[in-house]
C-alpha cells in the first residue's frame, strides 16, 4: 500500500473560489463587522482564502444550497432585494410567508441558552444585523434562521462530545428595532461611499478577534512592526494609504454602481 496525497484535488477545490467583482453596496457590506475591510477588499481585490478558511467556506456554502431547502422546501433560493441604494441577496426566501430564511453555518455555539436574545445581541450582533435588514427590505417583522453548529453546542457545557447540531430559529423584531437597524446600515453605507471617495479613514473591526483571519493580514506584514501591532487597528496605515490612493487618483471606487444613491446627502450620513 502507499498513500500519495491528491495535490491536484486541493488545487481544484481552491480554484472553485475564485474571486469575482462585487457589484453594489450589499447588506453584508454595512453591517460593519470592519468597514475597512471592505473597503480594501474593493480597491486591492479580496485575497483569496488559504485551505482551512476555504474549507469553512465549503461547509458553510453546502449547508445553504444543499441542506437547508431539505428543512423549507417552499422556498426561493436567493432572491434579491434592493432598498435605499443597499442591495441584498437573500438565501431563501419563504414563499408561504414571505420571510426571509437564513443558512447559518459556524463553528460552535457561544455560551448562554440559544433562545436567550441578550447572547445573540452581544455575540452574534452582525448575523441579527443582516437578518433585520432583510427582514425590513422585505416588508415583515419575522423571518427564520437555520443553524448548522459544526462543533455542536459545547458553549452550553453539557457533558457530551461535539458533534454537528442543528438548530432552527423564528425571530421575531420589533417595528423600532428594524428601523433603528436600517438607520444604522444607511449610515454605514455613507461611510462607505466617504472611504470610496477617499474622504474618510474608515474605522477598523467592531469585532474582537476577526483581525486575526483578515485576508488583508499579507498587506499589513509589509508595514513597520509598530503599525501591525494588536490589539487596536492594525492595519491603520493601510486604510491611510488608500484612502491617500483614492484621493489622488480621484478614483471612487463606489461611483458606477452607486451613481444615483451616491449624493452629497449620503455623504453626509442623512
Ligand atoms: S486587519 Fe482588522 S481592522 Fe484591518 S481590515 Fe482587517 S479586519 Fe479590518
Amino acid at each position: 500500500m502507499r498513500l500519495v496525497e491528491d495535490t491536484e484535488a486541493l488545487s481544484r477545490f481552491m480554484a472553485t473560489f475564485e474571486n469575482k467583482p462585487r457589484e453594489g453596496i450589499h447588506v453584508s457590506d454595512v453591517v460593519g463587522v470592519c468597514l475597512r475591510r471592505t473597503l480594501l477588499d474593493r480597491v486591492h481585490g479580496r485575497p483569496l482564502p488559504d485551505a482551512s478558511t476555504a474549507a469553512k467556506w465549503g461547509v458553510g456554502l453546502e449547508w445553504e444550497e444543499v441542506l437547508t431547502p431539505r428543512l423549507y422546501p417552499d422556498c426561493e433560493r436567493q432572491v434579491h432585494v434592493e432598498l435605499d441604494g443597499i442591495v441584498g441577496t437573500v438565501d431563501f426566501v419563504d414563499k408561504e410567508h414571505g420571510v426571509s430564511v437564513e443558512a447559518k453555518a459556524t463553528w460552535h455555539k457561544p455560551p448562554g441558552a440559544l433562545v436567550d436574545v441578550d447572547v445573540w445581541r452581544k455575540r452574534l450582533w452582525w448575523v441579527f444585523s443582516q437578518h433585520m435588514g432583510y427582514t425590513k427590505m422585505l416588508g415583515k417583522t419575522w423571518g427564520r434562521i437555520a443553524t448548522l453548529y459544526v462543533n455542536g453546542m459545547d458553549g452550553d457545557l453539557r457533558w457530551r462530545p461535539g458533534g454537528p447540531e442543528l438548530r432552527f430559529l423564528n425571530v421575531y423584531y420589533s417595528q423600532s428595532d428594524l428601523d433603528h437597524n436600517w438607520e444604522e446600515l444607511r449610515a454605514n453605507k455613507a461611510l462607505l461611499i466617504a472611504g470610496g471617495r477617499g474622504e474618510k479613514v474608515l474605522p477598523g473591526a467592531k469585532m474582537n478577534g476577526i483581525c486575526g483571519s483578515c485576508p488583508h493580514v499579507d498587506e499589513l506584514t509589509e508595514l513597520p512592526i509598530t503599525q501591525q501591532a494588536h490589539p487596536t487597528f492594525p492595519c491603520d496605515g493601510v486604510a491611510r494609504l488608500t484612502m491617500r490612493y483614492l484621493k489622488e487618483s480621484g478614483r471612487n471606487i463606489f461611483q458606477q454602481e452607486m451613481s444615483t444613491s451616491m449624493n452629497t446627502e449620503d455623504a453626509n450620513g442623512k
